[in-house]
This record gives C-alpha cells, structure tokens and sequence, in this order.
C-alpha cells in the first residue's frame, strides 16, 4: 500500500487527507488517483484527459515538484525525499510528510486559483498568453503563397511548438509567484516562436517587442530555470527569454 496525501480545498477550507493506495506495477499517480476517487472518496477533484502526457490537463505538485500526473510513476516518487528548494513556492499549509512510509503528498499548482482540490483556474494562464498575441497575421493578398521554412529554422522553431500549455513551468516559476502580472515562461517561450517565424509581419514583431519589455516580460524572469526543469516537454523557456534579452539589448 503507498499512502498519498491530498491538498484539498473547497471554498475557503483547505486541509489534507491521507488515503492508501494498492500499487499495482507500473502504475501511474493519475491512475492512483483514480483509484482514491473511485473506491475512497468520490468527491476528489482533479483534471485529466489524454492520460498520455499529451493534453497537459493533469498538472499538479507532485512532491513539492510541478509534474504531470499521467507521465508519474508511482514507484518513482513515493517515499522521495522532497527537495527543500521546492517547499517555499508552496501556498498551503505545509502537510506533514513521513518519507519512511512510501508517501506521496500532491496538491495543487502554485500560482493559479485553486477550483476545487487539485483543480485549478486556468484563465489567468490563458490571459497571458493572449497578451503575447500567439499567431501569424497573413495579409490576405498573401494567404495563398507557399511558405517555405528553412528546415534549420523549422528545428528550432520546433523546441517551442511543442508546448502542450500544462502550465507546469507557470507553477514552478518565483516570478510568477511574486508577481501575477508576469507574463511567465509558457507566454514568453510562445512569444520567441512566432518571433523566430518568418512568416510573422514586421509591425507584429514589433509590437511583440514593445509588449515584452518590460518587468512583466522578459525582465522579470530569475533566470533559475526552474521552469526548463519541470517542462514536460523540453521547451526551454528561460533560453527564450535570454535570446529576447540578447535582442533588446543590441537595438
Ligand atoms: Fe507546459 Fe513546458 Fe509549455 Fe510550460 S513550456 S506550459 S511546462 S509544455
């Protein structure tokens, strides 16, 4: 049996509940929390879809650690020793954790509203990554044309697009914690692929600039890459927001 602790919250109240799990080999978190949902407390809430690491739907703290539920192996995380780094990002009320007896203790991402339990608001993510206007404005005289990018370019590109808007990094980030006005590393990641695009217009990059310099924007980052170690899919955001930096700096 593993025992995992749950931050829960409904309205104001906030408290922990401790269930047992029966591991089966190869299980993952979400499928122990399915588990506890099903047998134990129907009441749990928590967010999923894919269970395959695809949708992002299933981020939370996992050991003090922003993960992804469906891609965490039970077998690896019960029992770990928490890294101290990660305790002070923490909202709640720190839960009392015993590592001898193979626990796990998951809760919420920080710096987003809780809804219930694990699950959290993620309007606020959304909202700053609007504010980095994600998408290509084609002219439409131009709409029709091929648009050939340099398979080089494409690559690099690539480490950007795959970001699956988890907002794991988002969690992890003391930027973001500090200050909810900071467009946070997922925005700014997404902001330095369509910087990179050749089809993004000029007035638009521009503007892209405009909007990101500033303490809200690339400024504002620590540079701790908290949020290159946490992202599920190697998007590295800190490396965007340095190369914005290297850019602004030489205009
Ligand atoms: Fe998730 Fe990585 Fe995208 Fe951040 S950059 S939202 S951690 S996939």
């Amino acid at each position: 049996m593993v025992k995992i602790t749950i931050g829960r919250h409904e309205g104001d109240r906030r408290w922990y509940d401790t269930f047992e799990v029966e591991e089966k080999p190869g299980m993952t978190l979400l499928e122990a929390l399915f588990y506890i949902q099903e047998r134990l407390d129907g009441g749990l809430c928590f967010r999923y879809s894919c269970r395959g690491a695809v949708c992002g739907s299933c981020a939370m703290l996992i050991n003090r650690r922003p993960g992804l539920a469906c891609r965490t192996q039970l077998s690896d995380v019960k029992g770990e020793v928490i890294n101290e780094a990660h305790r002070d990002q923490i909202l709640l009320k720190k839960a009392p954790l015993d590592a001898n007896k193979e626990e796990v203790i998951v809760e919420p991402l920080p710096n987003l509203k809780v809804i219930k339990d694990l699950v959290v608001d993620m309007e606020h993510f959304y909202m700053l990554l609007d504010a980095v206007k994600p998408w290509i404005n084609i002219p439409d005289d131009r709409s029709h044309e091929e648009n050939i990018i340099d398979p080089h370019l494409q690559m690099q590109i690539e480490r950007y697009t795959n970001c699956i808007l988890c907002a794991t990094c988002h969690g992890s980030c003391p930027a973001a914690a500090r200050n909810s006005n900071y467009m946070g590393p997922a925005a700014l990641a997404k902001a330095w692929r369509f910087y990179l695009d050749p089809r993004s217009n000029k007035e638009d990059l521009a503007e892209l600039l405009t909007t990101i310099d500033s303490k809200e924007g690339i400024w504002g980052c620590d540079v701790v890459y908290n949020c290159v170690n946490v992202c599920p899919r190697k998007v590295p955001p800190t490396t965007a927001i340095l190369k914005f930096r290297d850019v602004l700096k030489k205009e």
